[in-house]
């Protein structure tokens, strides 16, 4: 394929508004490999950097942080990936040296650069990623299911520093894609979830309920940026019950007064959660090919990457789960 000089993309100039258009594609440049996007997921926090912006968002930017692709280029220096194959990219570009990084917690890396935060993402044509963020796809996993991959990392990250295990009850706050991911990756390791959202017709769909039951959970995670669902998930945590803060809050809602003298009678831990590592893209992928987790339902609507504005209505609107995008550059 003779690589185009140009590609369809978004672009982020300023917080609260974003272009349509063309961009110079990227050549890789050492340690780096070109992608051709064939499909990128949209989620609630690209309707959050497009229209309020986000700590660590760089602009301008092409956002988009789930993207599968196939590799059309790759740069000097790059070994074990070739031209043709499909790969899922993990969005972050880490160190391998800070103390984060020597943990196994790479997400957190002092020197981390996020694709479609501080670096341009997948929103476009073709993206440009270093070499050390992609998986190979097994022939078996479809572009489409792959990219889920992203959001659940996220949610694999979650239940693993919830220290989740066989027969843990889990409360889930918000009915969305990340909560319905959270509760599905919950029960393939063995949790019993209840999802809870405010929202009836939400709560509906996924069998769930709409204000917490009676019974305390052992493990609470907040998948909605409210403050009344800290408020409830801490009240219906069980002693030694981990709640996890996976979903922020709005700049000026960010405090919530907790009984530190509860936390300390009934043993409980407060744990935040934020991004993934590349583990747990490795471990999303090896789910979703395995079949012990099903995504496939969950793809509300299928649109043109020139349609970005109407599915970010959709998104803030409540009125999709998963909602997939896919350039359409002439080949
Ligand atoms: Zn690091």
């Amino acid at each position: 394929m003779r690589l185009p000089h140009t590609m369809q993309a978004i672009t982020v100039t300023e917080v609260g508004s974003f272009e349509f258009g063309r961009r110079e594609v990227r050549l890789p440049e050492p340690g780096e490999v070109l992608i051709r996007v064939t499909v990128t997921g949209l989620c609630r926090t690209d309707l959050k950097i497009i229209r309020d912006g986000h700590r660590d968002l760089i602009l301008p930017r092409i956002p988009g942080e789930e993207v599968v692709g196939r590799i059309v280029a790759v740069g000097a220096g790059v070994s074990g990936i070739a031209i043709g194959q499909r790969v899922y990219v993990y969005p972050g570009q880490w160190c391998g040296e800070c103390q984060a990084c020597r943990s196994g917690a790479e997400n957190l890396c002092r020197a981390m650069r996020i694709m479609g935060f501080h670096r341009d993402g997948g929103f476009a044509g073709f993206v440009t990623v270093p070499a050390q963020s992609v998986i190979l796809l097994p022939d078996a996993l479809s572009d489409e299911i792959a990219v889920f991959a992203e959001p659940l990392s996220c949610c694999l990250n979650a239940l693993e520093l919830a220290r989740i295990a066989p027969g843990d009850r889990l409360g889930i706050w918000g009915a969305g894609p990340a909560g319905t991911l959270l509760a599905r990756g919950g029960a393939a390791k063995g949790a019993v979830p209840t999802l809870i959202d405010s929202d009836p017709r939400r709560a509906e769909r996924c069998g769930g309920l709409t204000s917490p039951p009676k019974d305390l959970f052992d493990v609470c995670v907040i998948a909605v940026g409210a403050a009344s669902a800290y408020d409830q998930a801490l009240q219906a945590l069980a002693p030694r019950g981990r709640l996890v803060v996976f979903s922020g809050l709005p700049r000026d809602g960010g405090h919530i007064p907790a009984d530190f003298n509860t936390l300390h009678y009934l043993e409980q831990t407060v744990v935040g959660a934020y991004g993934c590592c590349y583990r747990h893209g490795q471990e999303a992928l090896a789910m979703l090919a395995s079949g012990s987790l099903h995504v496939a339902d969950m793809i509300s609507h299928r649109m043109p990457l020139a349609e970005l504005g109407q599915a970010l209505e959709l998104v803030a609107a409540r009125e999709s789960m998963k909602i997939h995008l896919y350039p359409t550059e002439e080949s």
